[in-house]
């Protein structure tokens, strides 16, 4: 366990306990489960019996689902310090199970700070109340044929460019919705989920930024979700495709179809889930790191064990140097982004920021994990050692919730037009 710098939080008696409890966690039920998901075939990952319901419902009995949602609906948020010890710790366990509790998380915090009183009734109290894990959520952003351009539509002056075909679309019918399209097969969680929240193109149709926020029961007549698909890493989190055939949804079901106000909604959303990326990746790298630190102590070669050469030695030092930049910039930006969405609810955070964050934690935590599995030489290649399944996961996450390079021309685009940075 790393040595917390921070005074508040390492006073704190509650983040303290917290910390330790999701420890354990991780380390006694998120990691087992999630390398007996790991090589399970894919295709059973989401069948009745699968470790996954498993650990996800022990979630829910711990109440982890609501973290993010404000005790006057039923949650239990309780700030930005304890958002980032939660991300990082389950992460540190397997950052599948982090991107799956992170994706049920999302439907519900749109709904607490933008439902209609009606759909915080019939929806999000009770699925804080579930401890079951009846309720399950994913987000469904991108189409299959939009992957980096809906994070670039974000700040282009002329997203109208990119144009609107291939996208998933919502048409008002009498009170209520209809909805047709499909959604990528990379949506986290959809072969399990029971509910998804996605953004269908709006009327007037016109702009990739024309969307809204609709949530979709699973059940409803015309939703199809694939099977999971075979991919390289966070095996244990399955991804799958989602189609909309004359899928009727009643109006209070579409969050919000507001075309002005969508583009600030990405935005919003985008920001909160970089910071909940950003910290599950700085448990990624501490966890290669660790791995790293008790292989170097156990292996000897040239006479002594391997730690105790000077090489090595730096190449720990600049594993520590990355993972800890991170946690402490990841923190700063996390307190201004929930700040600004769920105290203040004015949505003026600055996403270049909370961009930043995501792609800096996720290129140090590939960097990490990269160290640390040549540190292990050949052993490190075999499924004997969890290294290779982190490095595997780390892998994923320089694509996973946008590409580092796209993260990275959207922040400095967004950085220059909304004048973060001024020149005195
Ligand atoms: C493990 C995992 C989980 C995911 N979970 C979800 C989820 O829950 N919900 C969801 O909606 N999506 C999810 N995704 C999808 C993910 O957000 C996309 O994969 C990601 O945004 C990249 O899109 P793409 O794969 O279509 O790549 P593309 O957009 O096709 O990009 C291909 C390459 O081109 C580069 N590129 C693209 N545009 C530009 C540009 N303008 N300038 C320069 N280079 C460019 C990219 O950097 C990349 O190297 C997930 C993906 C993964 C891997």
């Amino acid at each position: 366990m790393y040595y917390e710098i921070d005074s508040s939080i390492r006073e704190n008696e509650a983040l303290v306990m917290l910390r330790n409890e999701l420890h354990r966690f991780a380390r006694e039920v998120i990691r087992p489960a999630a390398r007996q998901l790991d090589q399970m075939p894919y295709r059973e990952t989401n069948q009745e019996g699968s470790p996954y319901f498993e650990v996800m419902r022990k979630m829910k009995q711990n109440g982890y689902h609501r973290l993010l949602v404000p005790e006057e609906f039923g949650g239990s948020y309780s700030g930005p310090e304890a958002f980032n010890i939660f991300f990082e710790e389950i992460a540190w366990g397997s950052v599948g199970f982090a991107t799956a509790i992170g994706v049920d998380m999302i439907p519900t915090a749109i709904m607490s700070l933008i439902g209609s009183p009606e759909l915080i009734d019939e929806v999000l109290r009770p699925w804080m109340e579930d401890e079951e894990d009846k309720y399950r959520g994913c987000w469904s952003v991108m189409d299959p044929e939009r992957g980096s351009d809906y994070i670039m539509a974000m700040s282009m002056p002329d997203p109208e460019k990119l144009g609107t075909k291939g996208f998933c679309r919502a048409e008002p019918e009498g009170d209520g919705w209809i909805i047709n399209g499909a959604k990528s097969y990379w949506t986290s969680s959809a072969p399990c989920a029971t509910w998804i929240l996605t953004h269908p193109l709006i009327p007037p149709h016109e702009s990739p930024t024309h969307v809204g926020a609709a949530i979709i029961p699973v059940d409803a007549p015309g939703v199809t979700i694939s099977p999971p698909i075979d991919k390289l890493g966070t095996r244990d989190d399955p991804q799958g495709e989602i189609v909309f055939d004359n899928v009727r949804i009643p109006g209070h079901y579409m969050i919000t179809a507001n075309a002005a106000l969508a583009r600030d909604l990405m935005k919003m959303v985008i920001s909160c889930t970089s910071c909940a990326v950003a910290s599950m990746f700085v448990g990624v790298a501490r966890a290669a790191f660790e791995e790293a630190l008790r292989y170097t102590r156990e292996r000897v070669q040239g006479g002594k064990a391997i730690i105790d050469h000077q090489l090595t030695r730096y190449r720990l030092y600049k594993m520590f140097e990355k993972i800890e930049t991170s946690r402490y910039y990841t923190r700063v930006v996390t307190r201004h982004v929930l700040e600004e969405i769920f105290e203040k609810r004015e949505f003026l955070q600055s996403t270049p920021h909370a961009l930043t964050a995501q792609a800096y934690a996720k290129a140090s935590a590939y960097e990490v994990a990269t160290d640390a599995l040549q540190l292990f030489g050949a052993a490190g290649i075999t499924k004997d050692y969890i290294i290779e399944k982190i490095f595997r996961d780390a892998r994923c996450g320089l694509i996973e919730d946008g590409t580092v390079e796209v993260l990275g021309l959207e922040a400095i685009e967004d950085l220059l037009q909304e004048e973060f940075y001024t020149l005195d």
